[in-house]
């Protein structure tokens, strides 16, 4: 295994250089000499060996007398590069796996769910605290650099991924990651964001408004993303086929004309990493199951003008599914704008 995700799954290793062989019975945690300490401390019942010269080098050790005709690697975890190495330091059958952890870890136990609502929790709280104190003339950078430390400040490790600010026309961009643009009265702010807590990840997507009173047609925009994302929610529970979610969002954006805006999947699933299974889109085969933790997040693109976007984080329960997103979804009103 040499994917972190699935090695931090598998052994509770946080570092960011560590392989797990599995051979038979027998398991041993290959690193390097800045991780030895670190190993020692968060692996248990457990071989370690260290290399100073490659991870690939104390694989080599860590197989040596054993007689072995093949092994399996991580296919999304292995670079060309790296492959060639495996190749050159242990002459076997080298076979691409099937995603064996990835699909395990698509089903959240109780503590990993705790996990992801406490590091949404700093996330939301994060939030309310910098959008009540956003500012005209504010770069968007400064906006994102203000999240990011409000996370930090209560307990977060990092963020999950690059936060998102994007006002005015720039909100129109799905993946708008802050810019120098300010922030000016009158006009949208999409912020989406998302912290990293014991290894776990958040993600929140939530839509600002610089004033008093919002533009009309954004607020009919912003109402109907809304009953995209309440539609989804509802057909979100165990057994249900991800692209019927994905479709009970699009059928209410379809019947206002704004199905072509939606330009990217409903969700997706959330844990250890920002982006794992299940994939929930049009296009998925994954069908959900109890302890999945999913986003729903509807958008709809208008180039030029503006997009909103609202995202909630959820996780099916045995008969349906519980939101963990606490914040209201309608629009944050900034009165110092006004
Ligand atoms: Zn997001
Ligand atoms: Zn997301």
């Amino acid at each position: 295994m040499t994917g972190p995700a699935n090695v931090r799954y598998l052994t509770g290793f946080t570092g960011t250089n560590g392989w797990l062989l599995l051979c038979g019975q027998q398991a041993a945690f290959l690193t390097d000499r800045r991780y030895e300490e670190q190993a020692a401390d968060e692996l248990r019942d457990i071989s370690v060996v260290v290399s100073s010269t490659g991870l690939h080098d104390a694989l080599a050790r860590a197989v040596e007398g054993r007689d072995l005709e093949r092994l399996d690697f991580e296919p999304d975890h292995v670079t060309v590069t790296l492959k060639e190495k495996l190749e050159a330091a242990v002459e076997v059958e080298w076979v691409a796996a099937a995603a064996p952890v990835e699909t395990q870890r698509r089903r959240k136990d109780a503590e990993e769910i705790e996990a992801i609502r406490a590091a949404l929790v700093v996330t939301e709280a994060a939030l309310q605290e910098v959008a009540n104190a956003l500012a005209p003339g504010q770069t968007e950078v400064e906006v994102a650099a203000d999240l990011e430390r409000a996370c930090r400040r209560r307990g977060a490790e990092g963020m999950a991924f690059e936060t998102i600010v994007a006002a005015g026309r720039r909100s129109a961009l799905p993946h708008g990651v802050a810019s120098a643009r300010r922030l000016e009265a009158g006009e949208p702010v999409m912020i989406d964001m998302g912290c990293k807590l014991d290894g776990y990840c958040s993600d929140l997507t939530r839509m600002m408004w610089c004033g008093g009173a919002p533009d009309p047609r954004w607020l009919e925009v912003h109402d109907l993303v809304d009953r995209a994302r309440a539609a989804a929610l509802l057909m979100v529970g165990p057994g249900v086929a991800a692209v019927d979610v994905d479709a009970a969002a699009r059928a209410v954006l379809d019947e206002a004309g704004y199905a072509d805006a939606f330009t990217h999947g409903i969700g997706h699933g959330v844990g250890l990493e920002i982006h794992e299974a299940p994939k929930v889109s049009s296009r998925s085969a994954d069908q959900l199951e109890a302890g999945m933790v999913l986003t729903v997040e509807p958008g709809v693109y208008l180039e030029g003008e503006f997009g909103i976007r609202i995202e909630d984080l959820v996780w099916v329960t045995d008969d349906g599914c519980e939101r963990l997103t606490t914040l209201s979804p309608r629009p944050v009103m900034l009165r110092r704008f006004a």
